[in-house]
């Protein structure tokens, strides 16, 4: 009887690998042993031939529902003395990286127990098992084993330790095992920190806050959250008037996929999503007439809506009975806060009660955001049930800092590159300690040693500043990528390609080396280099950084350039106004000139009369979007391709036609849109690449994405779109890594 060794790479651990592993084996009654490894998981069966085989098959058919297996090696091993099956303890050091467990929704099965009055864990908020609950949120070390977790803290009582040692038992080797006996407990305390209730009375009187229409910042998964009644506009207008939210959307919870079917339009493919192991929030076609209180998402025809991931938000929903806001308990721009001193301190001014608990949360995790495409799943936001899964990339080890706002890092190392959860923005001095502590949880767990750091063009992204700093101490050479090339490389990493591509990278704005600010970009990407092929002819900005929370004064630049006159961007300005702004263009007075895309967006939407001014980045570029999906078949507006150089006037003129004419603002958003798609076919057709990808924050705009995604297909080229990684600078450290890698190989 020979011995088979097989080693398992992937998202295997923290899964419930090694005890389905164990009852597999035991069931084939085969002898040998699992272990888990730095490098993923060893497992040895000894037994008949027949019996191994089937032990393969199945390894891989009936895998737990959160592990992704990447890799499945298998070798013949000398036949030892025959012993039953059994678990070795974890090894902590070998040459290959392991993979870090994402956060786990709820399952099935723990959700049913928590209903069951007859169950222990009845109306327990932190019940898990081998197939759901926290892991990268309370992973302190790897690998993943109970003492180094945030659980660390809470000895198993007896019942816990027999379920925990039961290979039988869907809790055997579950870390965060825990039952109202040994487990974290809630607690409910007044704005000024007062403990008011406990457990189950602490979860009622949150509920109760929150039916009386208050804000409760409860302690989620990965941080502090605040809560509201959804149906109620008070209750909303309260939570922004306090928090200084003015329009952004905020995502809802719903108890249950009954009362989300009954507010937005979702099929198959999503409630697959939704009720998965990662459970984000989707952006979901909002039903006319939905009880959701309009100030949850003015003037968008969508909502960010999902389900209870964790046991917690299940019981809490369960006993509200309706769906409520939920979004990240934060100050305007920070990272979320996740210790109970810090939220009592910081945002103690916006809610009205805190229901918190003593497990830590060991580092911030948003919830993650996406939209069904086609039954594609697009992330848009990617942190808690994704962060930080793997991507498969072979290479030399690289640490990526990003961009400056909707930071992430990446290591590259062992041939994976491990992007961390969306940090958000740079600015705050919180975001930073964050982006820093992200760089050392990365470093520590993966235990690599990174040849290269890299970053953006940009000087003064926070970004840039750590990875000069880091560049320094670690006496590291440090690669500057540019922003649409990141942006581009980012795809390219996430689908397998060499290039040569074109890649068309529309966005807000990034650092270009010619000194104006890029983001209609066309650029070549071959390897490690990238050429400048094409982009849309730069216009004024004036004010610069003040045009993106005013898009009036993209529009004022744009007409100007392309026009010779201010024309219809006149309207949403006084005559002083105008005259002001227009010396400043003509004396380019604080005035940068860009290519961006995003800001052609902004004008247009100004143009219209959508927007003048914006309350939130992309405010404008949406409120465009959505007119242009009622205008479908409007037909399009003319824009010249000429050596390379995109320009608009054509567009304009026409479009300044329409608005003489009174043309609907729907038609006029559908052309601008059917025009770029144009645009974009011209782009491919003069670099003639086949392949085309399609990345940058514009390309968060599904109009857009899916008519450029068509025209090109007409073409006859193929086109790439980000899916798992953001098409928005949340990416941008996925592909800084992939270009400083390609640069040290070619080297
Ligand atoms: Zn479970
Ligand atoms: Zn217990
Ligand atoms: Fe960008």
């Amino acid at each position: 009887m020979p011995r088979l060794r097989i080693q398992v790479q992937g998202v295997v651990q923290g899964v419930g690998f090694r005890p389905f592993v164990y009852r597999l084996a035991r069931e084939l009654r085969l002898g040998g042993w699992v272990q888990n490894r730095p490098e993923g998981i060893r497992i040895e069966v000894q037994g008949p031939a027949s019996a191994q085989e089937d032990f393969l098959h199945r390894l891989l058919s009936e895998a737990p529902r959160a592990a992704a297996i990447t890799a499945i090696r298998s070798e013949v091993l000398p036949e030892v003395e025959a012993a039953p099956f059994e678990i070795l303890t974890s090894e902590s050091r070998g040459d290959r990286l392991p993979s870090i467990p994402a956060d786990l929704a709820i399952c099935p099965d723990c959700e049913r127990e928590i209903l069951d009055p007859k169950a222990r864990r009845f109306r327990y908020p932190f019940t898990n098992c081998t197939a759901c609950g926290p892991r990268y949120s309370i992973i302190a070390a790897l690998p993943y084993d109970r003492p180094r977790t945030a659980m660390a803290a809470f000895p198993l009582c007896p019942e816990c330790r027999r379920e925990f040692e039961n290979p039988r038992d869907r809790r055997f080797h579950a870390q965060p095992v825990a039952c109202p006996r040994c487990g974290p407990r809630l607690g409910f305390s007044g704005p000024g920190g007062e403990l008011e209730a406990e457990a189950g009375e602490a979860l009622a009187a949150g509920v109760a806050l929150l039916q009386r229409g208050g804000i409760l910042a409860l302690k989620g998964l990965g941080g502090f959250q605040f809560l509201v009644d959804a149906g109620s506009q008070p209750a909303v207008q309260w939570l922004r008037d306090r928090k200084g939210r003015a329009e952004k959307p905020f995502a809802v919870m719903f108890p249950d996929r009954a009362a989300l079917g009954a507010a937005c339009e979702v099929d198959a493919a999503a409630l697959v999503v939704l009720e998965g192991p990662a459970a984000p929030i989707l952006l979901l076609p909002r039903r006319e007439g939905a009880a959701i209180a309009p100030a949850v998402a003015p003037e968008n025809p969508d909502l960010g809506a999902f389900l209870p991931s964790t046991p917690l938000h299940r019981l809490l929903l369960d006993s509200f009975g309706g769906p409520l806001v939920c979004t990240s308990g934060n100050r305007s721009e920070e990272p979320m806060v996740i210790g109970n001193a810090e939220a009592l301190a910081r945002l103690g001014d916006i809610a009205d009660g805190f229901l918190h608990h003593d497990r830590p949360v060991l580092r911030p995790l948003d919830d993650s955001v996406g939209r069904m495409e086609g039954g594609v799943l697009r992330l848009l936001r990617r942190a808690r049930g994704f962060a930080p899964l793997p991507l498969a990339l072979e290479g030399p080890s690289v640490l990526a800092l990003g961009g400056h706002t909707k930071g992430s890092v990446t290591l590259l190392a062992g041939g994976q590159a491990v992007v961390s959860q969306h940090l958000g923005d740079l600015d705050s001095p919180q975001g930073l300690a964050l982006l820093d502590s992200t760089v050392a949880d990365l470093l520590a767990f993966l235990e690599a040693n990174p040849q290269r750091i890299a970053c953006d063009l940009h000087p003064d992204y926070g970004s840039t500043h750590a990875a000069a700093a880091l560049a320094r101490r670690l006496t590291l050479p440090l690669s500057r990528v540019q922003h649409h090339h990141a942006h581009v490389a980012a795809v390219m990493a996430e689908h397998g390609l060499d290039g040569p591509v074109l890649g068309l990278a529309w966005d807000g704005s990034g650092w270009g080396p010619d000194g104006t600010v890029w983001g209609g970009e066309a650029l070549v990407v071959d390897g490690s280099g990238f050429r400048r092929v094409g982009h849309l002819r730069p216009f004024p900005l004036p004010g610069g950084e003040r045009a993106v929370r005013e898009p009036r004064r993209s529009a004022l630049g744009l007409c100007l350039a392309c026009l010779g006159t201010v024309g219809p961007a006149a309207d949403a300005f006084t005559l002083d106004e105008v005259a002001l702004l227009s010396q400043m263009v003509a004396r380019s007075l604080n005035t940068p000139l860009t290519s961006s895309i995003g800001r052609l967006f902004d004008a247009v939407a100004s143009l219209v009369g959508l927007r003048s001014r914006s309350d939130f980045e992309g405010q404008a570029a949406m409120a465009l979007e959505f007119q242009a999906r009622r205008g479908r078949g409007a037909g399009t507006y003319p824009i010249l391709l000429r050596s390379g150089q995109a320009d608009p006037t054509l567009l304009l003129e026409a479009l300044a036609e329409d608005l003489r004419r009174g043309a609907a603002p729907s038609a006029m958003a559908f052309r601008f849109h059917a025009a770029l798609a144009d645009l974009a076919l011209a782009f491919a057709q003069a670099a003639g690449l086949e392949q085309v990808v399609l990345s940058g924050g514009c390309f968060q705009n599904q109009l857009l994405s899916e008519l450029c995604e068509a025209r090109l297909g007409q073409g006859g080229f193929q086109v790439f779109r980000p899916a798992l990684y953001p098409a928005n600078d949340g990416a941008l450290s996925l592909g800084q890594a992939w270009v400083a890698s390609r640069l040290f190989m070619e080297r």
